[in-house]
């Protein structure tokens, strides 16, 4: 081991920097150029040279947007999939069943095996894929034992530097650090009992020392490490754990390498540790804080202002993470530089300004929207001065950057011009209606209640009149080429509303025909007028637009387009009543409305920062409170509120969990609770890990829930009986994730099993979640085989 590292630290990145920038490419070329290769019609050549000029033109981008092009301000955050299976690359860290795809010779992963660890083949799964933090971005999740394969074997990051800077870029090589990485695995099949993936901890911070050490080798002046673990305690890994492995692989790292400078050659670059989506707690700063690290990011959008001095900060530069990466709004930069000059205090060795977190959760550039009052994906012009997309985020770094390094009267037209817009936005008509305000105001517990459980089960047994064992389906059905085609035509302007409505018509009567001749008991009309379930209804109430270019990556090559909500919530005219009601007409079957709820509408939008969230879920809550009135009142008996994001926003702090579970659980009971006591309320969640929210899905108060259960075997209903729940339950028995068809033998044994565990009046059967994702030939037989199940435990009971 060498002698640490005690060269004080300059100040880092004066101009500012960011923690990553989308990497999908602002036409979403990424997406393209993996796909085609996918596809077979392009080859790994091609797609190294789409990918090679997207990456140079990020890095020129930034220096254009104003960072500086030398000190190593510039990220390379580059990715073709996800940054967790590149260290998976990295480390040639892939399961047993992928042993085959590595390198016999050095370990490594062809770009070939990257996507097919990332997709699976034939009989092998993929990695499991999940959420990152509290972002919409699914990571893969690695799987680790005591014998997976650890080196650096993969030198990727090394190329793409030197790529960098011939293009005239020192970039800063961005990776998820060791610990993150192992704290977000998981242990393979073939693991020992209670075996943990940090146990690989050595090992892991071995293979990034010798990255280190190539790194610096080239000259590398900054790398950065993403530690995003130490946010959370929702993790399986105790705090202390966590800790004691911060200090051991920075010891490796930072302490034991010595450290490369202008003049001095070394064995490592410059370290920044960041640490987004959350605060670091006053102790998790000062763990960082104690390492030999030279800079580390903390999250001022989402922590709090840390307390200082803390000893170690002084050798260290700061970087005051006060850019939201993670929405769109425009920032006040006045009060940012407050915030930035408050961490004086601390006792670091210098400041920088930064992002809260990588530009990646954004779209690229708001000058990619087509501002006006046109038809269609237009924004409100008012919109172009609020909205700040990754590339004003850059802008505002620098401009903030500049503030802190040569005063403030340097920007002072752009310091002003931001609060201007932040003022203008906060007092604009549609941000605040009064006629919303003064109805949220005037709520009541008792617009939060229904009346007791056993009286609506009878009410609505004698209304609805269904078997035991009811048969449904969660609501969408496939979304066919003929549908697809229809609804471009119709938004382009080409179809006429007429032409459309008949199209969608037509669809509804097949699918009820469909839903009868399959014998299914509660009937819906399939969703096929919905681009989204959330976009859909953001296209339709007041308070949202809808961008034509806001991509944003989702997972792998997939991007969604998340609505913007800015202005207080509103529904002008009916959604979707006029479907359901025809529907209806068609059937003398009980037909379920379908909407979705207001929890899932804010996770999968950019949400106004300029209130609670609470206050807007409320705002949803009563408009689709007033869609459900509607439906009511044109005849539906059953009315489907889908909550599939409820666990997804669950705070990352358990100490913050209560407080979000009163107000996503009461804006769903303000939206249900409206309704007679004969109205059946379900609600839908897809997940099947309960865990922390079977106390939420109780406080729901809904009369039915339905739930992803077929992959976990039905493990969540003998939970559920133990949690004492007692209204109706529609386990998942077909896990629609999946081409397969089960048998109904399959399905039987199924639902046996839940039967078996809590009371057989209870349960419902229907679905894992909805079918527009899957094609026909597998559904009908698929519902078949439900039905026919369905009757057979019936039988029995
Ligand atoms: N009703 C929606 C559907 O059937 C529910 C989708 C979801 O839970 N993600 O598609
Ligand atoms: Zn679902």
């Amino acid at each position: 081991m060498s002698t640490p590292s005690t060269s004080p630290t300059t100040a880092a990145f004066p101009g500012g920097t960011i923690l990553g920038y989308p990497r999908i490419g602002r036409r979403r070329e990424l997406k393209k150029a993996v796909e085609s290769f996918w596809a077979g019609r392009t080859d790994a050549v091609d797609l190294e040279v789409t990918a090679g000029g997207l990456r140079r033109e990020t890095a020129r981008r930034l220096v254009e947007l104003g960072l500086n092009p030398d000190d190593g301000s510039v990220p390379g955050s580059f990715s073709y999939y996800d940054q967790v299976l590149d260290v998976v690359a990295l480390l040639g860290a892939v399961p047993e069943r992928f042993r085959d795809l590595l390198d016999e010779e050095d370990g490594s992963l062809e770009l070939d095996g990257y996507f097919t660890v990332a997709r699976g083949r034939g009989e092998d799964a993929p990695l499991e894929m999940t959420k990152w933090f509290d972002t919409n971005y699914h990571y893969l999740v690695p799987e680790i034992s005591e014998t997976t394969p650890v080196s650096f074997a993969d030198h990727r990051i090394v190329r793409e530097y030197a790529e960098a800077l011939e293009a005239g870029v020192t970039t800063r090589p961005v990776l998820v650090g060791p610990v993150t990485f192992l704290a977000l695995s998981k242990a393979a099949d073939e693991a020992g009992d209670g075996f943990h993936p940090l146990d690989r901890l050595d090992d892991v911070v071995a293979a990034y020392a010798e990255l280190l050490r190539a790194l610096a080798a080239v000259g590398v002046p900054w790398v950065q490490l993403d530690e995003p673990a130490l946010v959370t305690d929702s993790l399986d890994v105790p705090a202390e754990r966590l800790h004691d492995a911060v200090r051991s692989a920075y010891r490796v790292l930072a302490t034991g390498l010595a450290k490369a400078t202008d003049d001095t050659d070394g064995e490592r670059p410059a370290i920044l540790v960041t640490a987004p989506f959350g605060g670091l707690g006053d102790d998790g700063l000062a763990l960082l804080a104690g390492t030999d690290v030279d800079a580390v990011a903390i999250d001022l959008v989402k922590g709090a202002t840390p307390a200082g001095p803390l000893p170690g900060l002084e050798g260290k530069t700061l970087v005051a993470g006060v850019i939201d990466g993670h929405n769109v709004w425009r920032a006040d930069l006045t009060a940012k530089l407050d915030a930035v000059e408050s961490l004086r205090g601390l006792g670091a060795g210098a400041l920088a300004v930064g992002t809260s977190t990588s530009l990646l959760h954004v779209p690229h550039d708001v000058e990619d929207e087509v501002f006006g009052d046109g038809p269609g994906t237009t924004l409100d012009p008012r919109l172009r001065d609020w909205l700040a997309f990754a590339d004003q985020k850059v802008g505002e770094v620098a401009t903030l950057a500049r503030a802190l390094a040569v005063g403030r009267d340097a920007v002072a037209d752009a310091l002003a011009a931001s609060s201007a817009a932040v003022a203008s936005r906060a007092t604009a008509a549609g941000v605040v209606v009064p006629e919303v305000r003064e109805r949220a105001a005037a709520l009541t517990d008792a617009d939060f209640a229904r009346g007791p459980y056993a009286e609506r089960a009878a009410a609505q047994a004698a209304r609805l009149n269904l078997p035991p064992l009811p048969t449904t389906t969660i609501g969408s059905f496939p979304q066919t080429p003929e549908i697809r085609k229809a609804r471009a035509a119709w938004t382009k302007g080409e179809l006429p509303d007429a032409d459309y409505s008949a199209a969608m018509r037509a669809e509804i009567e097949r699918v009820v025909a469909l839903q009868e001749e399959l014998g299914l008991d509660v009937l819906v009309h399939g969703e096929p007028e919905r681009n989204d379930m959330v976009q859909y209804f953001a296209e339709q109430l007041d308070g949202f637009a809808v961008t034509a270019n806001g991509w944003v990556q989702s997972y792998g090559s997939r991007c969604v387009r998340p609505p913007i909500l800015w202005g207080d919530v509103r529904r002008s005219a009916p959604i979707t009543v006029e479907w359901s009601a025809y529907t209806a007409s068609l059937t003398e079957k009980p037909v379920k409305g379908m909407l979705t709820g207001p929890v899932t509408i804010l996770a999968w939008s950019f949400v106004r920062d300029d209130q609670p969230l609470g206050d807007t879920a409320n705002q949803v809550g009563l408009a689709l409170r007033d869609e459900i009135a509607d439906l009511e009142a044109a005849g539906i008996g059953i009315v489907q509120v889908d909550e599939p994001a409820l666990r997804e926003l669950l705070p990352l702090r358990r100490a913050d969990q209560e407080e979000y579970l009163r107000w996503s659980v009461g804006s769903f009971r303000l939206a249900t609770s409206g309704v007679a006591p004969a109205t059946q309320v379900h609600t839908h969640l897809c997940y099947s890990e309960f865990g922390e929210v079977i106390g939420a899905i109780d406080g729901l108060d809904a009369d039915v829930t339905s739930v992803e259960a077929a992959r976990s075997r039905m493990e969540i209903v003998p939970e559920l009986a133990d949690a004492g729940y007692s209204r109706g339950i529609g386990p998942g028995v077909y896990d629609i994730h999946s081409p397969r068809v089960p048998s109904s033998e399959e399905v039987t044994e199924l639902l046996t099993l839940a039967v078996k565990a809590i009371d057989p009046a209870l349960v419902w059967v229907n679905p894992d979640c909805g079918l527009k994702t899957r094609r026909y030939a597998e559904v009908e037989p698929a519902l078949a085989h439900l039905v026919a199940a369905a009757r057979e435990v019936r039988a029995t009971l």
